[in-house]
C-alpha cells in the first residue's frame, strides 16, 4: 500500500468558481472551496464538484491558502509514478544543457515542469531541492529515490529555508538525504563546499550557507551574453553576489572589473570565485544605491541584478522607487555609447511595469537610451503558460548614449 496516495483529502469547489479549474491554473485558494472531507494531514487531495465528480487531484496543504496545488486535470489518475515520470522527462528535457564545460542546472522548475511547489538544481555530483508544500514534502521518499535512479548523485541536499515552509508548519534545518540531524553548532558536515563548471568557468557554492540553492542558475545565458560584451571595457557589476557577471566579463577580456555588493560575505566568495578563474578584479563592500551616486567615473557595460525588492504584491510601488533609483544613477555612470544590463527578479512587478521604470529613469537621466534586447530566465526555468506567476526574471539591454 502507498499510505501518501491512498489516504486522500476531498476538497468540493464552491458553486460558480468553475473557471478556476478549466483554466488549468495549479494554484486552488482556499476561497474556491466550498468544503473539505478526509484526512488533515493528507499528501494528495481530490478537488470535486458538487456532484463528486473530479475535476483535479494535486498536493494537498491544510496551512496553506493555496489549498491544493493541482498536478493533473480531470480523469488523468495522480500516482507516484506519474510524479516519478515528470521528474525524470524535466531531466531529460536538459540535457542540452550539460557538457564539457556546464556541470550545473536547475534540472525541476516547479510549474513551469508541472511539478508545483518543487525546485532541483544540480550543481556538478551535488542535487539541491527545495519543497514548497506540506503534501510534496511527505513525497520525500519517492523523490529521493527517482532523484537516485536519474543522476547517482553524491549527495541530495533539502534546503529547507524557504520563508514558506514556516507558513506550512515544515522543518526549517537543512540537511542531506538520510543525514543525521545537525550538530551542536547547526552545521552539517556531509555536504561540504564543491567547485562546478558553468561554461568553462568554475564557481564555490555551498549548498548550506548559499541564497537560493547556492547560486543563481537563472542568469547562465545573460552571464554568456556578458561575456561577448565585454571584451576591452570597463565593467561594473551592481549586486554582484557571487561575483559570477564579473567573472564572464573577465574571461570575456573586460579591461577592468568592480564588483559591488553590501554583504562583505558576498564580496568574498565573489573574490574566490575570481581568483578560482584567475582573473583581477576590484571588489567593493558597498551599499549600491549609495555607490552609484557617490561614483563618478564611468564604465562601458554595467549589470545591475538586484534582489527582489517587491516580495509581495503591497510592495510594488515601493519597489519601483527602488528599480528607478538604481537605475537613473546607474544609467548616469554608463559611457555614451556603453551599455547597461538590468534586471528585476521580483514576481509581483510586471514586464510592463519594469519597461515603465526604465523609460522614467531615463528620462530623468537625461540620457538618450535603447531597448536592445529582452532578457529571461535561461531554458532550465521554463514558465507554464496557464501560470505565468513563474515568471520572475526580467532584465534589458539597453544602450545607452
Ligand atoms: N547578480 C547576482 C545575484 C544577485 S543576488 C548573480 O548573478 O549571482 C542579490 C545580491 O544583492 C546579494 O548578494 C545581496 O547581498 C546584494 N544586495 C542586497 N541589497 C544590496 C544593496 N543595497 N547594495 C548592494 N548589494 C545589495
Amino acid at each position: 500500500m502507498n499510505v501518501p496516495f491512498d489516504g486522500r483529502r476531498t476538497l468540493v469547489l464552491k458553486r460558480g468558481k468553475e473557471r478556476v479549474v478549466a483554466n488549468r491554473h495549479p494554484w486552488i485558494f482556499a476561497g474556491a472551496i466550498h468544503s473539505e472531507r478526509g484526512p488533515e494531514d493528507a499528501a494528495i487531495g481530490d478537488l470535486v464538484d458538487s456532484e463528486g465528480k473530479r475535476l483535479a487531484s494535486g498536493l494537498y496543504s491544510r496551512h496553506s491558502q493555496i489549498r491544493l496545488r493541482a498536478l493533473t486535470f480531470g480523469d488523468e489518475e495522480l500516482t507516484p509514478e506519474l510524479i516519478a515520470a515528470r521528474i525524470s522527462a524535466a531531466i531529460a528535457r536538459r540535457g542540452a544543457i550539460f557538457d564539457d564545460s556546464t556541470n550545473a542546472a536547475r534540472l525541476v522548475h516547479a510549474e513551469g515542469d508541472e511539478l508545483s511547489s518543487l525546485v532541483v538544481d544540480r550543481y556538478d555530483d551535488l542535487v539541491v531541492v527545495e519543497i514548497a508544500n506540506r503534501g510534496l514534502e511527505q513525497l520525500k521518499p519517492l523523490i529521493v529515490e527517482t532523484l537516485q535512479r536519474e543522476l547517482s548523485p553524491r549527495v541530495i541536499y533539502f534546503k529547507n529555508d524557504l520563508p514558506v515552509r514556516k507558513l506550512e508548519q515544515l522543518p526549517t534545518i537543512s540537511g542531506a538525504a538520510g543525514s543525521q540531524p545537525a550538530d551542536d553548532a547547526g552545521r552539517r558536515a556531509e555536504s561540504p563546499p564543491l567547485h562546478f563548471l558553468e561554461s568553462g568557468l568554475s564557481f564555490r557554492v555551498d549548498p548550506a550557507e548559499g541564497q537560493k540553492t547556492g547560486f543563481f542558475l537563472d542568469q547562465r545565458e545573460n552571464r554568456r551574453l556578458a561575456r561577448t560584451l565585454a571584451g576591452g571595457k570597463r565593467v561594473l557589476n551592481l549586486f554582484s553576489y557571487t561575483g559570477a557577471f564579473g567573472v564572464y566579463a573577465a574571461a570575456g577580456g573586460a579591461s577592468s572589473i568592480m564588483n559591488v555588493d553590501v554583504s562583505a560575505r558576498a564580496i568574498e566568495l565573489a573574490r574566490e570565485n575570481h581568483a578560482l578563474n584567475g582573473r583581477e578584479a576590484d571588489f567593493v563592500v558597498a551599499d549600491a544605491f549609495q555607490f552609484v551616486r557617490q561614483h563618478h567615473e564611468r564604465f562601458d557595460l554595467i549589470v545591475c541584478d538586484p534582489p527582489a525588492f517587491a516580495k509581495s504584491r503591497g510592495d510594488v510601488e515601493r519597489a519601483a522607487h527602488g528599480y528607478k533609483d538604481v537605475n537613473l544613477h546607474a544609467l548616469k555612470l554608463v559611457e555614451p555609447g556603453g551599455m547597461l544590463m538590468t534586471f528585476s527578479c521580483s514576481g509581483h512587478l510586471s514586464l510592463d511595469l519594469f519597461q515603465k521604470i526604465i523609460f522614467a529613469a531615463a528620462l530623468d537621466a537625461g540620457r538618450r537610451v535603447s531597448f536592445v534586447r529582452r532578457l529571461t530566465a535561461g531554458p532550465d526555468h521554463p514558465v507554464s503558460v496557464y501560470c505565468p506567476e513563474g515568471e520572475y526574471l526580467k532584465g534589458f539591454l539597453l544602450e545607452v548614449r
